[in-house]
């Protein structure tokens, strides 16, 4: 695996490379990765594409100054991990690589309703760090295929509606692959580890929760079902931002259902200091 800590010189590296026919599949992450990123990986080189993978803590999608500071940082064991699943690239840049002109957003992206929902009204900005950060990453990798995990439902729905809006649905394919889990069910993401081990065995209780909506839910008014997910969140100690079921497709809420539309359940939700999302796909 080549390391790059400079935009300039992966550009290039990736241009000349290009000239081979090469296609390019970019993974972009925070690191501390698990097997939920190992899978976005070990799609891109099924496919045989040129593997890059991108570990920046992106401090401009953060909303909260503690959780930034105290994200994980693994980056040895990253490494290893990523040459045992054959990744090509690794880009580890510093924040003045990606940002050399300051963090402060000099555009704004027009995200519409989906910055006014879910993740977008509970952390206020959060969407134009991430857009602002993943906008800079691709036109430095400039890949064939983006690779995005279910896991940031939402997330994906705004890096696809930016890439339409940049004009460059034609140009990089998104591939969504869906979320890994724990053998208990727990949606496998970076944060679990700064869980207590009391807290992982309650963390389970959130993809409980979607589960047993999914099991139970029937046409009709949808508000108890989502009272009684955020109720059984909290007695078991959960500080809820949102339990919520809406339309798949558009991520509009749904209140009363027609037995049709097609369902995502979602939940974002406090064990003490670590925030936890994760959603189901319904029907
Ligand atoms: P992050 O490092 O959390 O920014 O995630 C980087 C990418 O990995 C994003 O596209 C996430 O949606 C994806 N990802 C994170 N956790 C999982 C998971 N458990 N299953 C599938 N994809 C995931």
């Amino acid at each position: 695996m080549i390391l790059f800590r400079k935009a300039a010189d992966i550009s290039n590296y990736l241009q000349d490379q290009r000239k081979n026919n090469r296609l390019v599949g970019f993974i972009p992450t925070m690191g501390a990765l698990h097997h939920g990123h190992i899978n976005l990986i070990e799609q891109s080189v099924k496919q045989q594409f040129l593997t890059v993978c991108s570990i920046f803590i992106n401090p401009t999608q953060f909303n909260n100054a503690a959780d930034f500071s105290r994200y994980p940082v693994t980056i040895e064991k990253d490494i290893e991990q990523l040459e045992a699943a054959d990744c090509d690239i690794l880009f580890l840049p510093a924040v003045e690589e990606i940002y050399p002109k300051g963090t402060k957003a000099p555009t704004h992206y027009e995200l519409g309703f989906l910055e006014t929902i879910l993740e977008g009204k509970y952390r206020p900005g959060h969407f134009q760090g991430v857009c602002q950060v993943v906008n800079r990453l691709l036109d430095i990798v400039m890949p064939d295929t983006l690779y995005l995990g279910q896991k940031d439902y939402q997330q994906c729905m705004v890096i696809s509606k930016m890439i339409s809006s940049l004009g460059w649905e034609n140009k990089i394919h998104i591939a969504i692959s869906p979320t890994i889990r724990e053998s208990d069910g727990l949606a496998m993401s970076s944060r679990n580890m700064r869980l207590t081990t009391e807290e992982r065995k309650r963390a389970v209780l959130i993809s409980a929760t979607l589960q047993s909506i999914k099991s139970t839910i029937q046409p009709g008014p949808l508000d108890k079902l989502k009272k009684n997910a955020r109720e059984e969140l909290e007695a078991a100690g959960f500080k809820v931002d949102y339990a919520e079921i809406a339309s798949a497709k558009d991520l509009h809420t749904i209140d009363h259902w027609d037995g049709n539309t097609k369902l995502v359940a979602l939940i974002a939700a406090y064990l003490n200091e670590v925030r936890l999302i994760d959603n189901m796909l319904i029907n």
